[in-house]
């Protein structure tokens, strides 16, 4: 089944009446009939019925073995990473996340975790950062908010020839772009808050493992932490996946008129979009991805544009996240990023005058006029 028809039929079985949409098994507790009744449902922290569903979906929209679905996309990552025994070191993309980025400088040390963030786009680099005791590599791909492009299965190589566990967190492009376990990831992530769920309506996060090893740990720290997704949330991802083809369609062609219009504007001095064919980095990009998503940042040539464009975006909403289907413009350096020391920040480009653009599923010239009048006005 191609994945555009998978994201509608990929049910087993449908409940006694029939339901056509999986029902919401709204229940904390599952009733048993006797000692020797061992059916699959005991507790929703550990199973939930509509959230197995959805991971099953997701599971199989990613060619996993199986899939956890969490309350958030930082619940995902917090669990998922303790398939990693300490004391460990974990070489990791320094472009990340920023709630990713504050999980693993911060707290991670005191769990016995350190990590070393690096250009993992750089293959010889990430070679060169391997230790006795390196036990992970976890990359984003294309990265927050720079869109590095880092090379899946060259990374999977490396991974594999030194024993080490391979984590991509996957939010950006999604399963309907990028397949990360087919190009030899070992655990894929998702904040399934953005493109998955993609209607800026309810949190969560996806762990998807490719083989029965993991699953088995992975199922027991997610029964231990309880980070879990409730059934209602579940209901509304898996409403919101049954679009994702069309709404990752519609946002990749609307993101790309965006992104030639901001590369033309005299007030913009660079625009990171992996689209563009003279990155350095399109080959990879062209290799392992079917499309470019709707993610774009840019540099502006005056940090006073930057309030400006804020204040009067009308269509754009300035606004933290990603992935829906408004389109909404983010200040990485006091919102995303906000956490992330100022001279590392600075250092990378993220500065005051750096702007993210999530783009939606709006009509495209109401876009481009509503970023000209934003960008033409003058105080
Ligand atoms: C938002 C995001 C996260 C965190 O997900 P939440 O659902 O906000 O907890 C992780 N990774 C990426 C790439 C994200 O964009």
């Amino acid at each position: 089944m191609k994945i555009e028809t998978l994201c509608l039929h990929s049910s087993e079985k449908r409940n006694e009446y029939g339901c056509l949409t999986t029902p919401i098994y709204q229940t904390s507790t599952f009733v048993h009939e006797g000692i020797e009744d061992t059916s699959k449902y005991s507790y929703s922290r550990l199973a939930n019925p509509t959230r197995s569903h959805l991971e099953n979906l997701v599971a199989k929209l990613e060619g996993g073995y199986s899939a956890y679905a969490f309350s958030s996309g930082m619940a995902a990552i917090t669990t998922a990473i303790k398939l990693i025994k300490p004391p460990a070191h974990i070489i990791a993309s320094d472009d990340l996340y920023g709630g990713s980025i504050r999980l693993f400088s911060n707290d991670a040390l005191s769990y016995g975790y350190e990590f070393d963030f690096i250009d993992t786009s750089d293959l010889e680099l990430v070679k060169s950062k391997i230790r006795k005791d390196t036990k992970a590599i976890y990359i984003e791909t294309p990265s927050n908010p720079l869109m590095h492009v880092t090379d899946i299965s060259e990374i999977a190589k490396i991974a594999k020839d030194n024993n080490l566990l391979f984590y991509v967190d996957n939010t950006f492009l999604t399963p309907y772009y990028q397949k990360p376990l087919s190009l030899g990831a070992d655990v894929v992530i998702h904040s399934g808050t953005k493109f998955l769920g993609g209607h800026n309506d309810a949190l969560s996060g996806f762990a998807v493992v490719k083989n029965s090893d993991l699953d088995e740990r992975l199922a027991y720290l997610y029964k231990t932490v309880g980070a879990c997704l409730a059934p209602f949330d579940s209901f509304l991802i898996e409403r919101g996946i049954k679009t994702l083809p069309l709404r990752m369609d519609r946002i990749s062609e609307n993101a790309k008129v965006v992104a030639l219009w901001l590369r033309a504007n005299p007030k913009v001095n660079r625009v990171y979009y992996v689209g563009f064919e003279d990155n350095k980095d399109y080959a990879v990009t062209k290799k392992q991805t079917t499309g470019n998503g709707g993610m774009i940042s840019f540099e502006l040539k005056e940090s006073q544009y930057v309030s400006r464009i804020l204040q009067h975006v009308k269509v754009f909403q300035y606004a933290e996240s990603l992935g829906g289907v408004e389109s909404l413009i983010t200040f990485p350096k006091k919102q995303t990023h906000a956490d992330v020391p100022h001279d590392i920040l600075e250092a990378k480009g993220i500065n005051d005058r750096f702007l993210r653009i999530s783009v939606g599923i709006e009509n495209i010239d109401d876009l481009i006029e509503d970023l000209k009048q934003a960008f033409e006005y003058e105080v």
